[in-house]
């Protein structure tokens, strides 16, 4: 129940610091419209085509790879991503909470699916780098979080993960983390400050990073029995 051991904070970017209304625009409306126009079809067609494309690799490196989307659907995604990067925003009090979560002593590590050409275009217009020991990203650990060897490379890079406190809003990295041995988790359920909850609560649950108290005592954890 009490987090005291706990120094390391381990977060999520998109959908945790960053507001996922970016990701979920550009995945879900604005690409399917591109594609739509370009092949002739109607946009919902075209939004079933690239779903059912995306949960082929929901849980693997690839779901983040931007070079492998720019090849398999014929479109720049880098450079699409760029055109629409001034949708790129903080959720609404992640600014306020890095600076209290630093504050109160708390090692800050960013662990990101992002792959590093997104990572460069959303630092472009946030740039939050400065809060973080490290940035742990999951093209260079060579597993998405969602995959156990993300957090089974960790000690080898040398984190105790009985420090660590995860916050996530992906609910299966969450639990390959827990399960690889991350001391504590904490979900965010409303990743897209526009659209209501995602999901069901698994892990000690907020809607997002603002409602956490800064310190790491004050945290009602759900910890390994
Ligand atoms: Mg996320």
């Amino acid at each position: 129940m009490n987090g005291s051991r706990l120094d390391h904070l381990l977060l999520d970017l998109d959908g945790t610091l960053l507001d996922a209304h970016f990701d979920d625009y550009f995945w879900e409306e604005c690409l399917p419209d591109i594609v739509a126009r370009r092949d002739g079809i109607t946009p919902a067609a075209a939004r079933g085509r690239l779903l059912a494309l995306y949960n082929e690799t929901r849980f693997s490196l690839r779901w983040a790879d931007v070079d492998y989307w720019s090849q398999r659907l014929g479109v720049d995604i880098v450079a699409l991503k760029r055109r629409q990067s001034h949708l790129i925003r903080l959720h609404p009090g992640a600014g306020e909470f890095l600076r209290r979560a630093q504050e109160s002593g708390w090692r800050l590590h960013l662990v990101t699916d992002a792959h590093p050409k997104t990572l460069t275009i959303k630092f472009e217009k946030v740039d939050i780098r400065g809060f973080f020991d490290t940035i742990i990203c999951a093209e260079d650990v060579g597993a998405a979080k969602t995959e156990p060897g993300f957090w089974r490379s960790l000690p080898a890079m040398g984190y105790n993960l009985d420090h660590c406190l995860l916050v996530d809003d992906n609910l299966a990295a969450l639990r390959q983390a827990f399960k690889a041995g991350v001391a504590a988790c904490i979900q965010i359920t409303r990743p897209n400050s526009r659209r209501e909850n995602k999901v069901k609560a698994e892990f000690f649950a907020v809607a997002s990073v603002a409602d956490l108290p800064p310190s790491p005592s004050l945290f009602p954890l759900q910890e390994h029995p």
